[in-house]
């Protein structure tokens, strides 16, 4: 019996997509046809609009065991049309012009499969000939093929979707909020607001509390968006932001170019991108989170010291004369009281503190990610290859495999560059004079105290009463990052 032929083409309708256009796809079907030893001119022909090569309508079906159900099913007719043919030997063999063109839907796919399994019909690609769907590998490099198409018809969505969006912005923003730090444009920078919101960000680094902030803005009358006063809530939810940044968000996510990066918006950032991430990574909720927010941390160590008895948290007690002591006052389970003059081991502990910061600013590694480089030459690879397969000069099966090894390496590298932001999210670690020290705020001497020290071990008094007895405190340092141990988590 002679061979059949069937051409399987595909209008698309999607502005966005610049794949072939129809009659590259009738040239490169005919030219395969010719190739295999048969006469164009005998093909079928099977077109099919693209639209509806993705979306999916509710249908009602039946299971094997007569059940009816509603499913959501791609409708194809002409899809569907051309399998019958496959399994009824109207035709033998379906000649498509790319595998991604075949099928989106991975049914739509076992159904091919299974038409050239159980029914002996071929289906071969125009363009990527290597992918046999008799053999087990092509099998299973079709499928890999359609999950790779599948993303980028998402990602087409989004672009859409994305398109959409941009345009209700640009419509009317009436009654939309104006974002802080921005003019009613939502682009021109409001410069007095721009500026609260860098001092803010660095200060937040550098351990400045989002309540202290909103008591400032308070105090110096910044007025908040909607009238009212400010609350430590508006503040975070300014600083998480990520439009400062210059990212588009879409319902509140990051949105993504082809190569996975953020998408940026059409203003100019307020932030810097590693900054950005850095106040994202300070005001995130941990678990381990930092020293325990009691009510008396008004003293640089409260909390950061521990008993030496039952190594718990120690917090200042005001005594009078404006002195105070670190004081654990036992448990239950251990009766005991252990307390030391806080004013001697604050300065005891900031000498050494001062000492340290010399010492470490050494080892202090650079403040910005090395391999950015990388990273950045990975997403344009990336970029670049979708650029090839969508302008049709290589096919899905060279590009995707590279694809998708790109994408491992750009997430390994983002993940390794997420570790450093975080690790060097806090106050910067810099020699300072006493002078310097004291000028600063409690929030960031606490900041940077916490950032060096694991605790300060008080052990109990010796009983000898009399001065300040240094032997008794016992600093635990935590390691620097020179030493390769994140301090932070
Ligand atoms: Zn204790």
């Amino acid at each position: 019996m002679p061979e059949t032929y069937g051409g399987y083409k595909r209008i698309s309708d999607d502005p966005y997509d610049l794949r072939a256009g129809i009659e590259r796809q009738e040239e490169d079907i005919r030219a395969e046809v010719v190739r295999q030893g048969s006469a164009a001119e005998r093909i079928v022909w099977y077109s099919e609009n693209d639209t509806s090569a993705f979306k999916k309508k509710r249908i009602t079906v039946s299971d094997p065991l007569g059940n009816v159900y509603d499913a959501w099913r791609v409708i194809r007719p002409v899809w569907h049309q051309a399998l019958h043919d496959l399994r009824t030997r109207k035709i033998t063999t379906l000649v498509v012009w790319d595998l991604d063109r075949l099928a989106r839907d991975p049914r739509d796919l076992e159904d091919a499969i299974e038409a050239v399994e159980r029914y002996g019909a071929r289906i071969v690609s125009a363009t990527a000939s290597a992918v046999d769907l008799a053999t087990e590998g092509g099998q299973m490099q079709a499928r890999m093929m359609i999950i790779m198409a599948n993303k980028s018809s998402a990602d087409t969505a989004r672009r859409v979707k994305r398109w959409h969006a941009g345009v209700a912005k640009t419509g009317a923003p009436v009654g939309g909020r104006r974002p802080f730090g921005f003019e009613a444009d939502r682009v021109t920078h409001n410069a007095r607001e721009a500026e609260l919101v860098r001092r803010a960000a660095q200060e937040v680094i550098d351990g400045v509390s989002l309540h202290e902030i909103a008591r400032r803005w308070e105090a110096e009358g910044v007025p908040t968006v909607l009238g009212g006063p400010w609350r430590h809530t508006s503040v975070r939810q300014i600083l998480r932001n990520p439009r400062l940044a210059g990212w588009r968000t879409y319902k509140g996510e990051v949105m993504t170019d082809d190569a996975g990066g953020p998408l940026s918006g059409t203003w100019d950032p307020i932030l810097d991108e590693d900054t950005f991430v850095r106040v994202r990574t300070v005001l995130a909720p941990s678990e381990s989170g930092p020293i325990a927010r009691r009510g008396a941390r008004h003293q640089l160590l409260s909390g950061i010291v521990r008993c030496g008895r039952c190594t718990g948290k120690m917090y200042a007690q005001a005594i009078k004369n404006g002195r105070f002591n670190y004081a654990c006052r036992g448990r239950t389970d251990l009766p005991h009281v252990v307390s030391v003059a806080g004013k001697p081991v604050d300065e005891m502990i900031t000498d050494l503190l001062l000492k340290r910061l010399r010492r470490v600013a050494l080892e202090r590694p650079a403040a910005s990610f090395e391999r950015e480089g990388e990273l950045v030459q990975i997403r344009s690879q990336i970029t670049e290859l979708m650029g090839e397969f969508s302008s049709r000069r290589l096919t899905g099966s060279v590009v995707f495999p590279q694809v998708q090894r790109l994408e491992r390496e750009r997430d390994l590298l983002q993940a390794e560059k997420d570790r450093f932001l975080a690790a060097t999210a806090g106050p910067e670690v810099r020699p300072m004079s006493l002078e310097e020290w004291k000028g600063l705020d409690l929030d960031v001497r606490r900041a940077i105290a916490e950032r060096n020290l694991e605790a300060v071990l008080v052990k109990p008094a010796s009983g000898k009463g009399g001065g300040f007895d240094m032997e008794r405190i016992d600093p635990v340092w935590r390691p620097s990052q020179a030493d390769g141990t994140s301090s932070r988590q």
